[in-house]
Order: C-alpha cells, then structure tokens, then sequence
C-alpha cells in the first residue's frame, strides 16, 4: 500500500496531539474528568427549551437577548457583553485577536489545557510562568503574579489569569490581582479567567466582575460560563464582560452565529432559576470540603480549592494511580507525571474517590520521602 499523499499543513498544527476526548463513562462509573455539574437540568430549564427553539432558523447572531439580561444582570451596556459557544471559544478569539507570530502571551502553568493550544493556533509563542509549589497548602499550587508581571516583554501581547486555578484549583485574590494589573502595561490584553466564579467562597478573591475592574482598565476582559455552576456544559454558552472595542474584536475573529438558539434559551432560562442553581452550587461546595478534608486527613498535599474539583499531587505515579481509579471505575483526568484532578461530582462519588486515595496513600507517601 502506498502512503496517500496528504495536503501540507502548518508544520507546528501537524504536529499538535489531537485532542481525545476522556473515556466515556460506562453506567456505573462515575465521570469526574471534566468539571461537569453533576446535578440533572432543572425542569424549568428542559421545559424552556421545549419545542421553543426554531431549528430550520439561524440564531440571533449576537444572542441580543442574552446579551441583554447579562448586561442588566452585571450593569454594563449591551456592547460590553460578548456571548459565545463556551468560554473557550472568546479565549481563542481575544488571543486570536491580540497576538500572531512574534508575539507572546503570558500565563501559569501548569492551568488550563487549552491554554497552549490555542496560543499556538494563533501562531503566537506561549510563556509559562510556573505556580507557586510550597509546603504551605494555602500556598501550593496559586498563580505567582510578581513572575508573570517580570515575563511580560514588548512583545506580550496578551496574558492570562485562570481563577480559581483549573486544575489545582487556589484563586488569585483580589489584592493580587489589583496590584497586577497596575504592574501590568496598559496597552496589553488581560483576560480573566473565572470559569468558576460561583463556587468561589473565600471573600478576599477577585471577582473581575463584582470589582468592575475593566471600568478603569479597559485592557481587562473577564470571562465566566453556564456550563460549570449552571451545568450546561452541553449546550456551549460562555460569555465576556468588557470594553467594546476590544470585545467587538473577539467578536471580528469568532465564527458567525455559533451561539444556538437552544443555548441561549437555556442560558437565559438558567438565569431565571440562579437561585436554585446556586443552592446546588453550595451543595458542591460542601461536597468540595469533604473532598479536601478527607484527602488531607489521608495525608495529601491538596491545595486550597475554592472549584469545583480537588488537585491530588501524584507525581511520578500518576498514570499508576489513575489506573486504580479506572479500575474503580471513576474517571478521572491524570497530568502525567503531576498530578490528578478529580472534579466534585454525585454525592456518592466523594466516599469512593477516598476509598481509592486511602488504598494508594501509604505506598506514595514512603516512595515520597525517599525520592526527595
Ligand atoms: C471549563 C473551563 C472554561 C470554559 O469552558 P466552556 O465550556 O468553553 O465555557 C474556561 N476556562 C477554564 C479554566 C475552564 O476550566
């Protein structure tokens, strides 16, 4: 057989792993890979979406309603709203829109898998500015802010700050941040991730909403998503709060009309039911504390989660200890050679996770002390 002869590609796309998703769950399993909101659709949000929604017609290509709701809801104009299918899609748009070959955009690492990818779709070059590692558990695993501001160049053009950190899961406080953004120079993009924003409890954390950050500096865009907290992960809806000339460029590079009208309805929907849907987010919260309390007890060296999922530092082991977890049939998501992160899921998921951490913590811990 002779090889087919395939269309050039950019070499650096052609090298990229493509992406895979997890292994899907099978009925018994519990999928606690990806940060999905356990709970089912509320029935308010399935009957909004009965029959209501015109699938033979376009969307609105702005989703004007939602934007709307959002911009009362967060009081800002229309304009300074921007929505799109997921939150990862306005990433890829803002990056798109501020670098390209030559130019750098700054974030920490290791935080949210797609950072890397979509740096380099842009062509730009990504520079990872590594967490804090400390003993300290109310340390480990945040942003160090002072060495990304030291990494910005003439030639950053863009830098992100994922909060709470996707996956070890500590926020960047509102203090940081302010003092960040004032080292920081005005004329580069910061986006503020804050894809967890609802299941944040700790009060010192910076809510780029809240503080209207943008208002005095407009190279500001936070970011926040329905499909965490208001568990519509399938529908893909996220949106970004903003200056307008700089979202109506997210806006430029986006690809028409990708918001449904399923997804916006939905989305508008959840709204409506935000106090329902945030009672479920206090029930994850407190799940998220037996998680943390119960891995710690065992010996662990969890980091401070203010997310909806835990960090558990397997290092060199990792593959090994996810494995144990598949076979207990939990599906986790394993960073090789770092660590695993295991989102907060059904009730009955938390005792069964702390089975399988209980069963490997005496073995990892004496490789530990002799390893270091
Ligand atoms: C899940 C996640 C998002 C957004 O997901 P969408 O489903 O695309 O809205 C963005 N940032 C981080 C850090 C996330 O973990």
């Amino acid at each position: 057989m002779t090889e087919p002869i395939l269309p050039r590609l950019r070499p650096e796309i052609a090298a990229l792993a493509p992406y895979r998703q997890g292994k899907q769950a099978g009925p018994d399993a519990f999928k606690l890979s990806s940060n999905e909101n356990p709970f089912e659709p509320l029935p308010s949000v399935l009957e909004a979406l009965q029959g209501t929604t015109p699938i033979n017609r376009y969307p609105d290509a702005t989703a004007t309603r939602l934007r709307e709701r959002l911009a009362a809801r967060h009081g800002v104009a229309v304009d300074e709203v921007h929505v799109a299918s997921g939150s990862v899609a306005i990433l890829y748009q803002l990056v798109q829109a501020a670098a390209s070959a030559g130019d750098e955009v700054v974030y920490a690492w290791r935080s949210f898998e797609a950072y890397p990818g979509l740096v380099l779709v842009a062509g730009a070059t990504g520079v990872e500015v590594p967490l804090i590692e400390s003993d300290d558990l109310a340390q480990t695993g945040r942003h160090d802010l002072g060495a990304m501001a030291d990494a910005i160049t003439d030639r950053t053009r863009a830098v992100i700050v994922c909060t709470p950190n996707n996956p070890t899961g500590p926020i960047v406080t509102s203090a940081e941040f302010a003092a960040f953004v004032e080292r920081v120079p005005s004329d580069v993009l910061i986006i503020l991730d804050e894809a967890y924003a609802e299941f944040v409890t700790d009060d010192r954390a910076v809510d780029g909403l809240g503080e209207r950050v943008f208002d005095a500096h407009p190279n500001v865009v936070v970011l926040r998503t329905f499909s965490k907290a208001y568990g519509l992960a399938g529908l893909r809806v996220g949106y970004a709060i903003g200056h307008a000339k700089v979202l109506d460029a997210a806006r430029s590079t986006g690809i028409p009309l990708s918001v449904t009208s399923a997804a916006e309805i939905a989305a508008i929907a959840s709204l409506d039911a935000e106090a329902e849907l945030l009672e479920r987010v206090n029930v994850l919260v407190g799940r998220r504390a037996s998680l943390v309390d119960g891995l710690r007890a065992q010996g662990w060296a969890v980091p401070e989660s203010q997310s909806n999922f835990v960090w558990l530092p397997t290092g060199d082991r990792t593959d090994e200890v996810a494995q144990v977890f598949r076979d207990a049939d939990i599906i986790v998501r394993p960073f090789s050679g770092d660590g695993i992160r295991i989102s907060v899921g059904e009730h009955e998921s938390v005792e069964k996770v702390l089975q399988v951490t209980r069963s490997v913590v005496a073995p990892l811990q004496s490789q530990g002390r002799e390893s270091r």
